[in-house]
């Protein structure tokens, strides 16, 4: 269920989707709004940097335009149609080669009856001209056959070219289906996949792994002060900044809103936790600069809930273990990391 405060939010972009509408002169029809809305949202910065490019030249986006960038973000190129798409031009490329195959079979077997044939001739049919018929025309069978193992070879090389090509974008599709459009690093489904694995590797090699979960501190405040674009600016620039500390050494996503799990393969809560300070102090040592007006707006900082993988968590149930350090952490006065060693050594502080 949507919190209240993310139910103030869609208010708050839903006013500036209306005032852009407005703004261009064009009908609040729902087609319209929608793009105004993922504009307003920020949440495809492919979007908004074509619709950028036509606010620049100081003109307003035409309906015409607005129907193009539908189709070109909302339309035949959507996501899920462009799965089907891939997936039907690859089931389409498989039945091609199996027919290929099955022609090249018929032709293999035609040709065996052909020198069966010859071979029972050859053994009844001695005389000169049978046997020159017989031989002209086992040389006739083997062009033919060559001729057509030719073209057969080219179209599986071909068939094999376009296969490669479709393997390549349905990697593609499926790695946008896992990435956050905001921050470009794992979303929650990418999260949800890498944690059942690792949770199964963790079974099978005994290693234990652990997970932290990161929350911005006071970002609803920061939205409220700066506006939920650069909210949205800084939510890319934690994601980057997390992701870019933990580095190959577990797999950083973002939960929701404003919040960052890190998964960490084989590795205790010790290490887990000095990983999440390093993440804090990054986090803490970028300066906020406003990109459109060069406005410097101070730092943020995130708080960090770190819990080891037990012989009996679930995934539910680690969650939950590293939700509490986090709250914990918040409890304890924020910008720190908490494990739940932490927690029964100082139960609670004043804030910092
Ligand atoms: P705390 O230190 O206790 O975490 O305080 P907080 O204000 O960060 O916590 P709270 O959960 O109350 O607020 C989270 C805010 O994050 C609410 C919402 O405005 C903001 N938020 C969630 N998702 C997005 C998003 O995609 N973009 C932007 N700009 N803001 C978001
Ligand atoms: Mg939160
Ligand atoms: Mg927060």
């Amino acid at each position: 269920m949507a919190l209240p405060e993310d139910i103030a939010r869609t208010y708050s972009i839903a006013d500036h989707a209306f005032a852009k509408i407005k703004a261009n002169e064009l009908a609040a029809f729902p087609p319209n709004y929608e793009i105004w809305f993922a504009y307003a949202a920020g949440f495809n910065p492919a979007l908004n940097k074509r619709i950028n490019a036509v606010l620049r030249d100081g003109r307003h986006l035409t309906q015409e335009e607005i129907e193009a960038i539908r189709e070109e973000f909302f339309g035949a190129g959507s996501f899920e149609e462009r799965v089907d798409e891939v997936g039907g031009k690859l089931s389409g490329k498989v039945s091609e080669l199996m027919q290929l195959i099955n022609h090249a079979a018929g032709q293999t077997s035609g040709y065996s009856d052909e020198l069966r044939g010859a071979s029972k001739n050859l053994a009844t049919n001695v005389d000169q001209d049978s046997l020159k018929a017989i031989v002209s025309n086992l040389i006739q069978k083997t062009d033919d056959v060559e001729k057509s193992n030719r073209a057969m070879s080219s179209k599986l090389v071909e068939s094999e070219q376009e296969i490669a090509s479709l393997k390549q974008a349905l990697e593609s599709v499926r790695y946008e289906a896992m990435t956050d459009q905001l921050t470009g690093i794992g979303n929650r489904k990418r999260f949800d996949r890498a944690i059942d694995e690792v949770m199964v590797a963790a079974g099978a090699t005994g290693k234990p792994f652990s997970l932290l979960v990161c929350d911005i501190d006071h970002f609803k405040k920061f939205n409220d002060t700066h506006g939920h674009q650069t909210g949205d600016q800084v939510l890319r620039l934690v994601g980057t900044t997390i992701k870019n500390t933990v580095g190959a050494t577990g797999i950083a996503c973002r939960y929701g809103g404003e919040e960052f799990c890190v998964i960490l393969p084989e590795t205790g809560v010790s290490a887990a936790q000095a990983l999440a300070d390093d993440i804090r102090q990054a986090v803490m040592g970028k300066e906020l600069v406003k990109r459109s007006t060069g406005e410097t707006l101070g730092r943020v900082t995130i708080s960090i809930g770190v819990a080891e993988q037990t012989k009996s968590d679930d995934v539910q149930s680690l969650i939950e273990r590293a939700d509490k350090c986090l709250y914990a952490a918040k409890d304890a006065g924020r910008n720190r990391v908490m494990t739940e060693r932490d927690m029964q050594a100082a139960p609670k502080e004043s804030a910092a």
